[in-house]
C-alpha cells in the first residue's frame, strides 16, 4: 500500500502546529521550510504525531527560500536537531553536505523538472543511486497525458522509488503511480495552499479516489475528454467501486489526440467514459460498436475486453430510463429541443420506444439531419410557440440554462402549461426551465435523473454489477448544492 505524505509550507509556529493536526489522515508529513526562518522547531516537533520529512527548496528547485545555499543548509541542520525521520535533498547538493546531513535522518534524494518529462530519467536515477539514498524521488512536469505513462514505465523498472508528474496533466500520476510501484504520493492540505502544481488535497485523494485502498492489483478506469476538470464522474464511479468492494479506481484523462491516447493507455486500462469532444471520434478506435451507439454515431462508454475495445452509448438508455420512471413513452407526442450529441442519443431511444417526435434546434439543418435519420418531424426553433401546442412532453437537450448561465431558459415560462418538462442539464440541479415548470404545476424530470441512469449503465458495463444509484445521486446532489 502506498503512503500519503501531506505537504505544507511551515511559516509560523502556530500555523505549522495547526497544519500538523490537519494532516491526521496522512501517513507522513513534509515540512517545507522555505519560509521557516522564524519557526520554533522545538515547539513544532513536540507536536508531531507522524513521521516527518524536512525539505527546503530554493528558487531553482521550485521553492521560495531566498537566502544563500549556506543559510539553507544551516536551516535544515537546525531542524535536524529535532530528529525528523527523513531529510529530502536535491540531487545537485554538494556530496560532502549530503554525507553530513544523512547521519541525522534517512535520506531522500529528489530530482525535479519544472518544464517537462525528459527522456533521460534512467540516467538520472542511475546517478542518484550512486549516493545510495533510502528513497529516490523523481518529479517531472506532464505537458501531455502520455507523460504520466513515462513515469509509470520508470516505476515498473525501479524499486524504492517515488515518482509522479506535476502540473494539471500530471494529476493522473499522483493517483495512479502506486499501482506501478511508487512508495508515496504527496497531498496538499487545502486547494489554495499547494506546494507544487497539480497537487490534489488529502481529502480528494482519500474521499474521492479511495487512495488508501489502491494497490498493485487496482484496475484503472477513466474519463476521456477535454476539459475534464469539473466532471463529477470520478466522484460517483469511485464511490460506487468502494460501495461494491471492487478494487478499481477512476481518473480523469485530459485528452487532445484520442487515437494516440487509446494506443498508449489501452494496455493499462479496463474502460472509459467518453465526453466532449471525443464521443464521435472515439468510434474509429474501437473494435466493436453496440447497435444503438452505431445508429447514434457516438459512444460515451468504452469497455476493454482483453485488448478488444467495445463502444456503447448509455446517454440513450439513461434518458429513456429517466423518462420511464415518470411516464410511458409509446405514442406520446414529444418535442425534443436541441440537435447535439445528447439530443441524437435521446431521439434514437425515443424512436425505439414508439414516441411521436418533433425535433427543433437553433441550427435547423442539424435538427433536419437527425429527423431524417430516425424518420420524424422537425421544425425551426422560431416556431416554438406553435409546435409546443398539443405536446405531452418537452425535452430540453440544449445546453441553455447550464452553469454559469443559470438565469437563461430555452422556453418562456408562459408557454409551460399542462406539459411534462424534462431538462437534461444537471448543473444547476434545478434549472430555470425546471423552476418555471414547477411554478406552473407541470410535472418535471431533472437532468440528474438521466445523469445517474447513464452512469449506472456505464458502471454495469464496466463491472457487471449493479450501481448504487442512491449513493451516486446523493453525492452529485451534495456537490451541486
Ligand atoms: P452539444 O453536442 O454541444 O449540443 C449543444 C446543443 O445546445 C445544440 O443543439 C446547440 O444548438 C444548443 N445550444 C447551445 N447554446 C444554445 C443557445 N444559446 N440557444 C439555443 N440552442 C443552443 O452538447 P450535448 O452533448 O448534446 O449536451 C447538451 C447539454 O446536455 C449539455 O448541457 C450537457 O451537459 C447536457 N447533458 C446531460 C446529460 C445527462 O446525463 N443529464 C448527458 C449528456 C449531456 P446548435 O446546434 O444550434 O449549436
Amino acid at each position: 500500500m502506498a503512503l500519503i505524505c501531506a505537504t505544507f509550507f511551515s511559516k509560523t509556529t502556530q500555523q505549522t502546529i495547526r497544519d500538523l493536526k490537519k494532516a491526521s489522515n496522512a501517513d507522513l508529513v513534509e515540512l517545507r521550510l522555505d519560509k521557516a526562518e522564524k519557526v520554533n522547531f522545538h515547539k513544532v516537533f513536540s507536536n508531531k504525531t507522524k513521521p516527518v520529512i524536512i525539505a527546503c527548496r530554493n528558487k531553482t528547485n521550485g521553492g521560495g527560500f531566498q537566502g544563500t545555499e549556506e543559510q539553507r543548509i544551516n536551516l535544515l541542520k537546525k531542524a535536524l536537531q529535532y530528529r525528523p525521520e527523513y531529510i529530502d535533498l536535491e540531487s545537485d547538493v554538494d556530496k560532502r553536505i549530503i554525507k553530513e546531513l544523512r547521519k541525522k535522518a534517512k535520506l531522500i534524494i529528489s530530482y525535479h523538472n519544472f518544464k517537462n518529462t525528459p527522456k533521460n530519467l534512467k540516467k538520472i536515477i542511475a546517478e542518484i543511486k550512486k549516493i545510495k539514498p533510502d528513497m529516490t524521488k523523481i518529479v517531472t512536469t506532464a505537458n501531455k497525458t502520455e507523460d504520466n505513462l513515462t513515469i509509470f514505465n520508470l516505476l515498473k523498472k525501479n524499486n524504492k522509488l517515488v515518482a509522479f508528474c506535476m502540473g494539471e496533466q500530471g494529476k493522473t500520476s499522483r493517483v495512479l503511480s502506486p499501482i506501478f510501484g511508487s512508495l508515496m504520493t504527496y497531498a496538499a492540505l487545502e486547494k489554495n495552499n499547494l506546494t507544487a502544481k497539480g497537487q490534489l488535497t488529502l481529502s480528494e485523494l482519500i474521499n474521492i479516489y479511495n487512495f488508501k485502498e489502491i494497490n498493485k492489483k487496482t484496475k484503472i478506469y477513466g474519463l476521456i475528454g477535454n476539459p475534464v476538470e469539473h466532471s463529477m464522474s470520478p466522484l460517483i464511479h469511485n464511490a460506487a467501486f468502494k460501495e461494491q468492494k471492487i478494487n478499481a479506481v477512476y481518473v480523469p484523462f485530459k485528452v487532445t489526440d484520442i487515437k494516440n491516447f487509446i494506443k498508449n493507455f489501452k494496455n493499462i486500462t479496463e474502460g472509459f467514459s467518453v465526453t466532449i469532444p471525443h464521443k464521435v471520434t472515439a468510434i474509429k478506435q474501437l473494435n466493436h460498436i453496440e447497435k444503438s451507439a452505431k445508429k447514434i454515431g457516438a459512444v460515451n462508454t468504452i469497455v476493454n475486453n482483453k485488448g478488444r475495445l467495445y463502444g456503447y452509448n448509455t446517454d440513450c438508455i439513461g434518458a429513456i430510463k429517466a423518462l420511464e420512471t415518470k411516464t410511458r413513452i409509446k405514442n406520446k407526442k414529444i418535442l425534443l429541443i436541441g440537435a447535439g450529441g445528447a439530443a441524437k442519443a435521446i431521439a434514437t431511444g425515443l424512436k425505439n420506444k414508439g414516441a411521436r417526435i418533433t425535433i427543433t434546434n437553433r441550427t435547423l439543418n442539424k435538427a433536419k439531419k437527425i429527423a431524417e435519420s430516425i424518420s420524424c418531424d422537425y421544425k425551426p426553433l422560431s416556431a416554438l410557440k406553435e409546435i409546443i401546442k398539443g405536446q405531452d412532453i418537452i425535452i430540453n437537450a440544449t445546453s441553455v440554462g447550464m452553469y454559469p448561465k443559470i438565469s437563461e431558459t430555452i422556453l418562456p415560462k408562459q408557454l409551460l402549461k399542462k406539459v411534462m418538462i424534462m431538462d437534461i442539464v444537471y448543473n444547476p440541479l434545478k434549472t430555470k426551465l425546471i423552476q418555471d415548470a414547477e411554478t406552473n404545476n407541470c410535472k418535471t424530470i431533472l437532468g440528474i435523473e438521466m445523469f445517474i441512469e447513464q452512469a449506472a449503465e456505464q458502471f454495469k458495463l464496466f463491472t457487471g454489477k449493479k450501481a448504487p444509484k442512491y449513493l451516486m445521486r446523493k453525492l452529485v446532489e451534495k456537490q451541486l448544492r
